[in-house]
Order: structure tokens, then sequence, then C-alpha cells
């Protein structure tokens, strides 16, 4: 064998670490057309762990070795819909670090067996509302402080929106070649809506920002009139909030806009069926707030969002015709 590759110097990534991000930012063509501008998706799904949430568990990861809070053979504990947990646990295992992840029972079987398969210690409990101390939010505090781990708090600590200011924002900035109108994606934690919206004003302050909200969800009304109202519900996981977490705090969003589980779930099966893209339903959300932002400006411009995991981690959620049917939803002809 040759000396080994610099990684630093060739297109080789260093390790799983190297290999998060630099995801390709693919037109959604029927979008696209149906609109007459151009209709971006950064394709988070192909992130290592699946999803745009890898990018958070390596910024915050590599944040707390950094600041002396975390290093290898330590514990890192943290609350989520899956997705953070996934990304947290290959870090840390590619790192020597140990991860216990916190994670309501209600989300998909697929998310929860992907986080046995690969290691984690996963700790599920009973769906409550952060006001509850048995959130999971609240579990995952109280067991690092308890146990003196680290807790990733990927709600309030900056260091997830700082990761995609630095990373998902500048990559779209030059895929896109400079040239963007606006930008819109739904929120957990407001990690990635945040940092790409601060990474682009950046570059050029009159790109529109839109907070895309499923139904459930307290931040179309936070950013419309400053109230903390919601009503209905959403079949979607990882988005939507009861509180606006810390990381949403000061973000450049000019406006706001509500989707439905019907609207999102239509993007869903149309970009399977007719472009081969299978997302989840938080990016179904957003390719719907995309057209609806593409419509309001007009043809002729270019509006990016998230594609941020994919379809397969919801294979028995909103791809099963008896759990669409149990919630009132639309099964897809092709799927009977
Ligand atoms: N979509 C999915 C599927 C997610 O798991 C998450 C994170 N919980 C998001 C979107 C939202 O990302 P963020 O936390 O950066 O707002």
């Amino acid at each position: 064998m040759d000396t080994p590759v610099d990684t630093k110097k060739s297109p080789i990534a260093a390790g799983l670490l190297g290999a998060i991000g630099n995801t390709p930012l693919i037109r959604l063509e029927r979008a696209s057309a149906a609109t007459g501008c151009d209709i971006l998706g950064k394709a988070e799904f192909m992130n290592p762990g699946g999803s745009v949430k890898d990018r958070a568990g390596l910024a915050i990861i590599q944040d707390a070795i950094a600041r002396g809070t975390l290093a290898p053979g330590g514990t890192v504990v943290e609350g989520t819909a899956g997705n953070t947990g996934i990304g947290i646990t290959l870090v840390a295992n590619a790192l020597g670090i140990r991860s216990v992840i916190v994670m309501p029972e209600t989300q998909s079987q697929e998310k929860i067996d992907f986080l046995r398969m690969i290691g984690a210690d996963l700790r599920l409990v009973p769906a409550k509302p952060y006001k509850d101390q048995g959130n999971y939010v609240h579990v995952s505090r109280r067991l690092a402080e308890e146990n003196g781990w680290t807790w990733a708090n990927q709600f309030d600590n900056l260091a997830n929106r700082e990761g995609h200011r630095l990373t998902t924002g500048p990559e779209i900035w030059e895929q896109a070649g400079g040239r963007i109108d606006a930008f819109t994606t739904s929120c957990g934690t407001g990690g990635t809506l945040a940092g790409v919206a601060m990474a682009l004003k950046e570059r050029d302050p009159n790109i529109r920002v839109t907070l895309a909200d499923p139904m459930g969800s307290v931040l179309y009304s936070w950013k419309t009139n400053g109230t903390l109202e919601m009503s209905g519900g959403s079949v979607t996981e990882g988005i939507g909030q009861g509180r606006v977490p810390e990381n949403l705090n000061g973000a450049p969003i000019d406006d706001a806009l509500q989707v439905t589980d019907e609207e999102a779930l239509a993007q869903v099966f149309d970009l399977t069926q007719h472009e081969g893209i299978c997302i989840g339903g938080s990016a179904g959300i957003n390719v719907a707030a995309a057209i609806k932002v593409a419509k309001r400006l007009g043809p002729g411009h270019r509006v990016v969002t998230i594609l941020c995991d994919g379809g397969a981690r919801y294979q028995s959620k909103l791809f099963n015709p008896e759990f669409l049917r149990s919630k009132n939803l639309p099964v897809p002809p092709w799927m009977l």
C-alpha cells in the first residue's frame, strides 16, 4: 500500500465525521414545473445516519469536546424524536463516547429499531407536553444531572444552529451559485432554519426566509402575531413546537406559513412515485411550503428547502394504508 491518504487534501472523507454533510442540492422537477420556479431540495436524507440531524449531532459533540465538557470515554445524553439520537450515537461511536437516548414512545418503530441496532442506550418514555416534568427533554436533562453526563440539549444549545450556519448554509449558497430568492423549512429545534437563515442573509440580506409549520405547533402564531396558539395536530415527526427554543431566538425569519398533513403527504407521495425521491413527512411539509412560497413570489424565482430525512424511516406509518386510514388521511391508489 502507498502512504495513507491525507484526507485534508483529498476528496476521500476522514471517517464518518468527514462523511457528514456536503449533500446534493436537487431540483425538484415537478414542483418547479408547476410553479415556473426553481424549487431546490437539500438532500439531507443522504447523510450517513439518514437525516439532517447528523449535522447537529456532530456540531454539538465537537463543541462539547472543544469546551472540555466531553471526552472519549464519557457519556452524552439527549432527548430526541429519534434522528438526533441517531446522529449523536453514530458520532459518539466514532469517537469512543457512550450515548444515552431518551425518546417518546410514539415515534416510528423504524427509528427505534435503528437506534437499538447502532447500540444506543435507549430509554423510551410516554409522550408528555413540555410543561410536564415527564417530557423526554426534562428526563434527559435530569439523567445528565444525576449521572454527571453531558447533556446535548439540542433545543437550547446554540452549537446546533452554529453547525448549520457553518456548513448547511454555505453549502446551499455555493451549490446555488449565490442565486437564491427564498429559503423555507420547518422547525424542531429551529437549528436548521436559524443557522441556514443566518448564513444566507450574511451573504444576501434580500433572501426571504419563511418558517414552515405543521398544524399543532405554536411557531406560526409566534412569528405571525407574537402569541403561542396552536390547533389541530400532525402525523409528521421531529417538527412542530409547543414553545420557542433558544435556537430560534433572534433568528432572521421574515414570515411563517402553515402546511396541513394532506398537503405534505401529497408531496411525499408525488415525489416518491414520479421522481423517485422518497422523503419523510417533515420534508413533505417543506416541499409543500416551498411551493406556496414560490406561488407567492411568482414565476422565475428560486426557492430552497430541506429534505430532512427519507421515507423508509416511516414505512410503518406514512406508507401504511392502515395507519393513514386511522388518521383520516387519504390513501394514494398505488398503495392499495
Ligand atoms: N425533520 C425531521 C425528520 C427531524 O427529525 C427534525 C429534527 N427533530 C427536523 C426536521 C427539524 O430540524 P431542526 O431540529 O434543525 O429544526
